[in-house]
């Protein structure tokens, strides 16, 4: 199996390469990218024996490129697109984090017979033009986001129109039990605290406001082709079970397994077929109970903007990640409240002219508008 490893030394990558060591035949990668760290996608392309890499920041690239001894690197996007259309990997993972993996995700469907997906803002911000180009050029996208994982394979249980609903679950972040005053003065480090997964900075906030779930669940809309009314969340503060998919019929299908990210890694790599994967079991018995129950509409309601982004359809996607960055980067900086980064895309999604049927120049533009929109709503309230 030929394999492209983008974001590799991200959380997405480092599992991502544990589990090419431990599967047989091991892997061959032909492509490595990182945002930055170099030290370490050096010594992650001496370990797999790949002769090209590329890295997205710019300085990164230019101080790195002349001292890499036997390696070629490459600049982000086009060296990207450069190595895939040379290589034609089997599966290309995309673990690239924020919206620079959207291009990533377009050169992947080009030249690859399967995307790995992680990155969650290339279908968040765009879709309709992926689903689009993925079916054209025929290209299989299997996801690697547990949730979406789980629908995946419960999936493989009955036909695409058997489906009456999918039930995504959501362990509710670190606020699950707060109440809405001790929420308004949440710190980022009481953010950062994620009970269940290790994530990083910018996906745990994610995480505390569920716009993580908010984006799963557009991510759903167009992985599995469903009417957002088809669509619900529940919490389950446990993330045992990954996500559940009724059918016609009432029968609903789950996926359970400890949370560990190396299981969908190598599902999407080995799909159709499973391979073994020496981790510690899920002792059902053991378990005790697993609970779950409805969202608290009043306090998730970044998870709510997902319908109302469906709803307005076309660059709005774009706008919700661009206006998210921000006000996330904005409450880990102490500029505005943990609320605040609800109200900064609330007000972003109310002021954009949505563009129908975008092309990618029209997803980057919403995106740059609802970055610069969001500064302006930030600066007035800091
Ligand atoms: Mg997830």
């Amino acid at each position: 199996m030929k394999i492209a490893v983008l974001g590799s030394t991200g959380s997405i990558g480092l599992q991502t390469l544990d589990v090419c060591r431990r599967l047989k035949p091991r892997p061959d990668v032909v492509l490595l990218s990182a945002n930055r760290n170099a030290d370490l996608l050096m010594e992650q392309a001496r370990e797999f024996g790949v002769r090209r890499v590329a890295l997205h920041d710019r300085n990164a690239w230019q101080d790195f490129r002349k001292s890499a001894a036997g390696v070629d690197v490459l600049p982000g996007v086009p060296g990207i697109e450069e190595v895939l259309e040379e290589t034609s990997p089997d599966v290309t993972v995309n673990g690239i984090w924020g919206a620079a993996g959207l291009q990533a995700s377009l050169s992947a469907i080009r030249h690859s017979r399967r995307l790995a997906l992680a990155n969650k803002e290339s279908l968040v911000c765009a879709g309709q033009l992926v689903m689009g180009e993925a079916h054209e050029r025929g290209c299989e996208i299997v996801p690697i986001d547990s949730e979406q994982s789980a629908i995946f394979q419960a999936l493989q249980g009955g036909k695409q129109s058997e489906v009456r609903r999918v039930i995504l679950t959501a362990s509710g972040g670190p606020f699950l039990d707060w109440t809405p005053e001790q929420v308004a003065q949440a710190t980022p480090e009481d953010a950062l605290k994620h009970p269940t997964w290790e994530m990083g900075a910018g996906i745990s906030i994610d995480s505390a406001t569920l716009v993580n779930k908010a984006f799963e669940v557009i991510e759903a809309r167009w992985l599995f082709d469903l009417e957002s009314s088809q669509i619900e969340v529940v919490i389950h503060p446990e993330s045992i079970v990954h996500s559940i998919v009724e059918f016609v019929d009432g029968s609903c299908i789950a996926q359970l397994s400890v949370t560990d990210m190396r299981i969908p890694i190598q599902y999407a790599l080995t799909y159709p077929d499973r391979a073994g994967l020496a981790l510690e079991a899920l002792d059902v018995g053991k378990l005790g109970g697993l609970t779950f129950r409805k969202p608290d509409r009043k306090r998730s309601r970044s998870l709510m903007l997902a319908w109302k982004v469906l709803e307005l359809g076309g660059t709005a996607g774009a706008a919700f990640v661009g206006s998210n960055e921000r006000a996330t980067g904005a409450f880990l900086e102490g500029k505005i409240s943990f609320n605040s980064i609800y109200d900064t895309s609330a007000r972003v999604l109310q002021t954009l002219s949505v563009k129908n049927n975008p092309t990618l120049d029209d997803i980057l533009a919403a995106h740059e508008w609802a970055k610069a929109e969001a500064d302006r709503w930030i600066s007035q309230e800091s």
